[in-house]
C-alpha cells in the first residue's frame, strides 16, 4: 500500500498552498464582510489551470482526482468561499457543457471558462425541489425545433454573475433532462443574491425562466439523472475535500494559539482538557483525509466509488464541523468573536453538510449499500 504522493502531486499541492497563503487568506476576511464575486482570484485561480484539471488534454490537462483534491483542500485552507466559487465552475458549472457541448460552443463557452474568463453554473435545486430532484417543476418544451424552459431555481451558485447556466428541467413524466441557457437569453432573471450564515463570497440566488430559449440540450433527451448520477461522487469527494481544507485552517489556528495563550501561568496547550481537543481534532482530520483519499483513488484506479464517496463525504463533512467547533472552544471568547477566523470557519464549514448531498441523505444511500 503506498501512501506517498507523486513529485507532481507534491508541486500542485505546494503551489496551491502558496496561492491560497499569499493571495487568498488575506482577503477572507474582508470578502466575508462585504460579500462579492472573488473575481480577481477567480481569473489567477484560473491562470493556475485549476478549472481544467479534471478535464482531458488539450483542453484541460487530464489531471487526476488525487491531484484535484489536493488543490481543492488548499484553496479551502485559504477560503471556503473562494474555493466554493472555483469547484463550481471546475468541476459542476463546467461538466455537462464539455461533456457534451460541439462545434462553435466548445470555442466560444467552454475554453473561456476552463481560463476563467467566464463563469458557469448549475442549476438543479428549486423551491420546492432540494433533495428530492425528482420532483424538479421546471419544464422544457419542444416548439420550432428549439426548446424553451419556464420555471424558478433557488440557491444557484455564482449566478448573479454567471455567463452560462445548465439547467436540469423536466421532460417528461419523473424524466428529466439538461440544457445549456447562456446570458442575456429572453425570459433569463437572476433574481437577488440570499444573504447566507457562510461562504457569503460565493453568491447564490434565485434564477428565473420564463419561456426561456436554451441554447441546446446537452446530452440525450430524459438521461439527466443518469448522467448526474455519473459526477456525483466526484462531487462528494471533492465537498470533502472543501471540508478538509477549512477544518485544517481552524485546527492550525487552534494549535497555535494554545500554544501562545497563558492562563494560570502556563500555555492553555498543557492543559489535558484543551490538548484533548488537539488530538481529536488531529484524529478527525487525519481519519477524513484517508477515507477521502481512498474513495479519489478508487476513482483514478477505475473502480466503483460511489458507497466510498458518499462515506468519505459524510464523514469530513461531520468531522470538519466538530474540528472547527472545537477549535472555536479552544480560543475561548477570540473564537467567539470576528477578530479571529475561527467564527467565520465554523459558519462556512457547515456548507460542506448540505452541498453534495445531506448527511441524512448519504446516510439513506449508505445504509442501502451495506451488505449483510
Ligand atoms: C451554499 C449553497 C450553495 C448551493 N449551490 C447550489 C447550486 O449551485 N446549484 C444547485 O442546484 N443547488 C445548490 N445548492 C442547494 C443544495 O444542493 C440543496 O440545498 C440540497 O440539495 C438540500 O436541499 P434543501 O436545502 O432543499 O433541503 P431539503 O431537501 O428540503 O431537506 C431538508 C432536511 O430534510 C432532510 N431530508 C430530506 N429528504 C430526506 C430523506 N429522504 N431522508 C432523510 N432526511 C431527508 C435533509 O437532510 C435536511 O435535513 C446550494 C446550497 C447551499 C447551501
Amino acid at each position: 500500500m503506498d501512501f506517498a504522493l507523486s513529485e507532481e502531486q507534491q508541486a500542485i499541492q505546494q503551489t496551491f498552498r502558496r496561492f491560497a497563503d499569499e493571495a487568498i487568506a488575506p482577503q477572507a476576511k474582508e470578502l466575508d464582510e462585504n460579500p462579492r464575486f472573488p473575481a480577481e482570484l477567480f481569473k489567477q485561480v484560473g491562470e493556475l489551470g485549476f478549472f481544467g484539471m479534471r478535464y482531458p488534454e488539450p483542453e484541460g490537462s487530464g489531471l487526476d482526482v488525487t491531484s484535484y483534491i489536493l488543490a481543492v483542500e488548499e484553496l479551502a485552507r485559504g477560503s471556503l468561499a473562494v474555493a466554493a466559487a472555483c469547484t463550481m465552475q471546475s468541476l459542476m458549472g463546467t461538466y455537462f457543457v464539455h461533456k457534451f457541448a460541439t462545434g462553435d460552443l466548445r470555442e466560444r463557452l467552454l475554453l473561456p471558462a476552463l481560463r476563467g474568463e467566464t463563469i458557469g453554473t448549475i442549476c438543479m435545486t428549486e423551491p420546492n425541489a432540494g433533495s428530492d430532484l425528482g420532483s424538479i417543476a421546471t419544464r422544457a418544451v419542444e416548439k420550432d425545433g428549439r426548446y424553451w424552459l419556464s420555471g424558478s431555481k433557488t440557491w444557484i451558485t455564482s449566478a448573479p454573475v454567471a455567463d452560462m447556466f445548465t439547467v436540469f428541467a423536466k421532460t417528461g413524466d419523473k424524466k428529466l433532462s439538461i440544457f445549456l441557457v447562456e446570458k442575456g437569453a429572453a425570459g433569463l432573471e437572476v433574481g437577488r443574491s440570499i444573504d447566507k450564515l457562510g461562504v457569503r463570497a460565493s453568491l447564490t440566488s434565485e434564477v428565473g425562466f420564463d419561456d426561456t430559449p436554451a441554447t441546446c440540450l446537452l446530452g440525450e433527451l430524459h438521461q439527466g439523472m443518469g448522467y448526474l448520477r455519473e459526477i456525483l461522487a466526484e462531487i462528494r469527494v471533492m465537498t470533502a475535500a472543501l471540508a478538509i481544507g477549512v477544518a485544517r485552517a481552524a485546527y492550525e489556528q487552534a494549535l497555535s494559539y494554545s500554544a501562545e495563550r497563558q492562563q494560570f501561568g502556563r500555555p492553555i496547550n498543557r492543559f489535558q482538557l484543551v490538548s484533548a481537543h488537539l488530538a481529536d481534532m488531529a484524529v478527525d482530520l487525519e481519519a477524513a483525509r484517508h477515507l477521502t483519499s481512498w474513495a479519489a483513488w478508487r476513482s483514478d484506479q477505475g473502480l466503483e466509488n460511489a458507497h466510498e464517496a458518499s462515506m468519505a463525504k459524510l464523514f469530513a463533512s461531520e468531522a470538519a464541523t466538530r474540528v472547527c467547533d472545537r477549535a472555536s472552544r479552544v480560543l475561548g471568547s477570540y473564537g467567539y468573536s470576528n477578530d479571529y477566523p475561527v467564527g467565520r470557519y465554523l459558519r462556512d464549514v457547515r456548507f460542506t453538510l448540505i452541498g453534495g448531498g445531506t448527511s441524512e441523505i448519504l446516510r439513506v444511500n449508505i445504509a442501502r449499500g451495506l451488505k449483510a
